[in-house]
């Protein structure tokens, strides 16, 4: 059980130092107790009062991990049931399925397949980040050979799909230093592939047909000394849904800790797109992995631009990079305009300034990730900030003319540019599907 800010408080040193940036004890224990703040903030908690509050400081989902190297992923650690109450942590994982039945020149392919999942969007590179191996063929040998090959040929974190505890046995003896999540431990299992968990390191995966029966699996679980767990509710679709809400809502606002976990959902049957769609619930309904069986392309993209949407920081706006940007074969004729680092409005310009097939550059100027019109309204836009830029990113040294082009909507700004900076401004459109004509016009 969570302890309250009362007991919390009775832990701490009382001192009021205000050193974890809170004006009393009993603030910082309350907003311990709310999971509003750390206990490292307090840096005189005593060691004994750390491990006493080690579990109310803990965040009410743990945190697990799988993998190694850049291929690591991190599921878990949410400690909101919505995104705009604060914002989610650690984004779902998508992971495709290789079936052990595979071997030589399919397997490799499927492996290559599931690699090359990857695209760039909106300036983000997103990607698979998961190979799930299966233990169809029912021999422990094939599902060995297939971890190996899968460590062979690809950096993604793996997971072992196995109802035999032998099969999963002689698989991670293969792969252990690849840090393989390990599934599944049911209430068949749960000591056997606990004890595999356990002795190699790795985090492992509890099914169960009900909320009731994981509670009381988890326990078992840890009970034999493994932390790391991924719950598997094994439900149909629209009650897996439920279910998953039910335990993000139990161990968030009940912090009820058997089920304060990461979960994993499978969708390996049915056409791609029909997989798609279900594997979108899912990640919309709280599941911090989905295994899918499909590695088509199509399929793949929606899914993870979803993934992307729904774990962008709410407080945090899509920005790009600031700084002079070359579109097409560029020249010291080049014309210049500028515009914001708000990734949508800044992929806006420049899909419209290369529709013009008038190469020219685009200055863009940080101003935190805010549209034209809400950065100048907010005077993150000003004459001093577009001169700033030009200075750091070197447009005097590269173009030889000096006019700007400004966006439409700031042509307010125009004589304070021109004054602080010596360019000649040029008011380009209001709205950026008019920039094609209007650079063929002054080209
Ligand atoms: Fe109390 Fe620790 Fe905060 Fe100081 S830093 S006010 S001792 S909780």
């Amino acid at each position: 059980m969570a302890l309250t800010g009362l007991q919390i408080f009775k832990l701490l040193p009382k001192t009021n130092c205000k050193k974890c940036g809170k004006p009393t004890c009993l603030a910082f224990a309350m907003a311990l107790a709310q999971k509003k703040a750390n206990l490292d903030e307090c840096p005189d908690a005593s060691e004994e009062t750390r491990a006493s509050l080690a579990e109310a400081s803990a965040p009410p989902i743990k945190a697990v991990q799988f993998g190694t190297g850049d291929g690591q992923v991190k599921v878990g650690q949410e400690t909101v049931l919505f995104r705009h109450e604060e914002k989610f942590y650690n984004q779902t994982v998508v992971s495709v399925t290789v079936s052990d039945t595979l071997s030589g020149d399919a397997l490799k392919a499927r492996i290559e397949a599931i690699n090359a999942l990857q695209f760039d969007r909106v300036g983000t590179h997103i990607q698979v980040n998961s190979i799930t191996i299966i233990n169809e063929s029912g021999s422990a040998d094939s599902f060995a050979a297939a971890a190996e090959a899968v460590k062979a040929a690809s950096s993604l974190a793996m997971i072992l799909v196995s109802d035999s505890a032998d099969a999963l046995a002689a698989a991670v003896a293969k792969v252990a230093d690849a840090k393989p999540l390990i599934a599944k431990a049911t209430a068949d299992n749960a000591e056997a592939v606990a004890r595999i968990a356990k002795d190699n390191g790795c985090a492992v995966v509890a099914e169960a047909e009900s909320i009731e029966s994981l509670a009381e699996l988890t326990e078992k679980i840890k009970a034999a000394g493994v932390e790391d767990i991924v719950l598997s509710l094994n439900e149909t679709l629209k009650n897996r849904l439920y279910g998953l809400t039910q335990i993000k809502t139990l161990a968030l606002k009940k912090s009820f800790r058997a089920l304060g976990y990461p979960t994993i959902s499978c969708v390996l049957e049915g056409k791609a797109e029909d997989q798609a769609v279900k594997a979108i619930s899912l990640i919309c309904k709280h599941s911090s992995i989905v295994v899918v069986e499909t590695a088509e392309q199509y399929a793949m993209l929606p899914m993870l631009t979803a993934i992307m949407n729904i774990f962008t920081d709410p407080q945090k706006p899509v920005q790009v990079e600031p700084k002079l940007y070359a579109i097409g074969e560029v020249t010291d004729q080049s014309p210049v305009l500028f515009t914001t680092n708000f990734s949508l409005t800044y992929y806006t310009v420049e899909s419209d300034a290369e529709g013009s097939r008038v190469p020219c550059y685009i200055l863009v100027v940080d101003t935190e990730g805010t549209s034209v019109l809400t950065a100048y309204s907010g005077d993150k836009l000003n004459e001093k900030v577009v001169a700033a830029a030009i200075t750091k990113c070197d447009v005097e040294n590269i173009v030889k003319h000096r006019k700007l082009i400004i966006p439409g909507y700031v042509a307010v700004m125009s004589g304070k540019v021109e004054e602080e900076t010596g360019w000649e401004v040029i008011v380009g459109p209001r709205e950026s599907s008019m920039l094609p004509k209007f650079l063929q016009e002054i080209a």
